[in-house]
């Protein structure tokens, strides 16, 4: 069996995270290396390797979830980029699907980030 990423432990509570909002289904909490004043990591409870591999059914669900923490978090107005790194060559480093939710400051257009495609993650 697989050993289980970083992010079933915390939907485990094996390993503790800073949570911003929790529902049956899903999880928000603090990226622990913010590349942003506000950067958000949202993950279904159910393990999926990526968004190539998710029950479309559940992603209606999350988008719901999503929209309610961008509320909380006050970013539904100032707005917010939200990405999934998807497969080896996204760099995706925890193999369980998250959203980042990246706001409270003006983020660099993608003109900026195409000099280095590195920047923001
Ligand atoms: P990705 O490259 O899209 O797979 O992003 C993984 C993200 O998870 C990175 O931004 C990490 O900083 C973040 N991360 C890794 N471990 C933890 C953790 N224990 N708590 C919160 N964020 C984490």
């Amino acid at each position: 069996m697989e050993e289980k990423t970083i992010f079933e432990l915390i939907v485990d509570g094996k390993i503790p995270c800073n949570k911003v909002l929790e529902s049956n289904d899903f999880l928000a909490f603090h990226d622990i290396h913010p590349q942003a004043p506000i950067h958000i990591l949202i993950i279904p409870k159910k393990h999926f390797k990526n968004f190539q591999e998710v029950e479309p059914d559940l992603m209606s669900k999350m988008t719901s979830f999503i929209q309610e923490l961008a509320v909380l978090l006050g970013l539904d107005k100032s707005g917010y980029r939200l990405l999934t790194n998807c497969g080896k060559n996204s760099g995706q480093e925890v193999f369980h699907l998250h959203f980042h939710m990246l706001g409270g400051f003006e983020l660099p257009k993608n003109k900026e980030e195409k000099s280095n495609p590195q920047a923001l993650f």
